[in-house]
């Protein structure tokens, strides 16, 4: 019996039209939410997310501003950008579309973003807060994750969650909100020694490594749900996750695809934090 599915485009859908709506009727009230993405460079798969992110607040009635910057930019160019951006009151959301070229310090920049315009969570005060259980917001593919299991109603407190891959932007993030909700947690990281052992315990299987199709049918407890956060591109050009989909579809209860899964999730949270930034601005 072949897994459910857990269709990140649906989910999306019906989540992109309740936050449209909420985002008309706070502009209605003289708040119109605003996402500011800076661009550096021309790397391909960054103008992809970067297109879908403005297209997205387009559908959502958020106002966005894309600032592209040519790769040779300085830091401190970039660091008066997010400066303006900061204190501009058209714009409550601030994302910096990683990764940046070598001359920039990453850490630094995202620490320059006003923490209550951090819309993807990486800021150390948000991550700190998240840690804490009080996050201002929650970053975006953790958050498009925790989404899916609610929309099936998966009852997380008392499950076994095993996270492969313990990355700031997913692994670890994902890890404390599945504490949070009640789960006893596993991280797994490349230094693990004999994942399966692990993987095969999990009742919730979150895979976010980068590596193509790494989990395989053998390596997940039999009705578990999966979740893939991979997108990796195969020398075909066809997109893939780091759960080997077509077998595993047979031993999991639920399993997220790619594309289609937790993709178009992370954009939909981008938009949710948007609006709920514009929110506390309102306030
Ligand atoms: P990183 O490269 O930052 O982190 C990868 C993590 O996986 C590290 O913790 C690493 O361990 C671990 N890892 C690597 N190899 C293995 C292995 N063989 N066994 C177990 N763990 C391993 O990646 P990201 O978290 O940024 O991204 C992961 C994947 O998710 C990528 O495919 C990326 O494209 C995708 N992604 C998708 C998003 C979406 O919207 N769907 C959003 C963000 C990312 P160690 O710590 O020891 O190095």
């Amino acid at each position: 019996m072949p897994a459910k599915l857990l269709d990140g485009n649906l989910l999306s859908r019906q989540l992109r039209t309740e936050i449209a709506t909420a985002s008309a009727l706070l502009a209605a009230k003289g708040t119109k939410p605003g996402l500011a993405v800076i661009l550096v460079g021309e790397n391909p798969a960054s103008e992809v997310y970067v297109r879908n992110k403005v297209k997205a607040c387009q559908d959502t009635n958020i106002y966005s501003e894309l600032i592209r910057l040519p790769v040779t930019v300085s830091e401190e160019e970039l660091l008066l950008q997010i400066s303006a951006l900061n204190d501009n009151p058209k714009i409550h959301g601030i994302l910096v579309q990683l990764p940046l070229p070598k001359q920039i310090d990453s850490h630094r920049v995202i620490e320059s973003i006003a923490p209550m315009k951090d819309v993807d969570g990486f800021h150390v005060a948000n991550a700190g807060a998240l840690m804490t259980g009080k996050p201002l917001f929650k970053p975006c593919t953790p958050y498009g994750c925790m989404k899916m299991l609610e929309s099936i109603d998966y009852p997380i407190r008392g499950s076994r969650a095993v996270i492969v891959g313990a990355s700031n932007i997913v692994g670890k993030p994902m890890a404390m909100l599945l504490l949070q909700a009640g789960a006893t947690i596993t991280i797994c990281n490349s230094k693990t020694k004999d994942i399966a052992a692990h993987t095969k315990e999990a009742d919730i299987l979150v895979v976010a490594t980068g590596i193509p199709k790494m989990i395989t049918a053998n390596m997940v407890k039999p009705g578990a749900v999966v979740i893939d956060v991979g997108i990796n591109r195969l020398p075909d050009g066809k997109l893939c996750g780091d759960v080997d989909f077509d077998g595993v579809k047979y031993v999991a209860g639920w399993i997220s695809p790619v594309p289609g899964g937790v993709g178009p999730m992370t954009i939909t949270m981008l938009l949710q934090n948007t609006l709920e930034a514009a929110n506390h601005f309102h306030h």
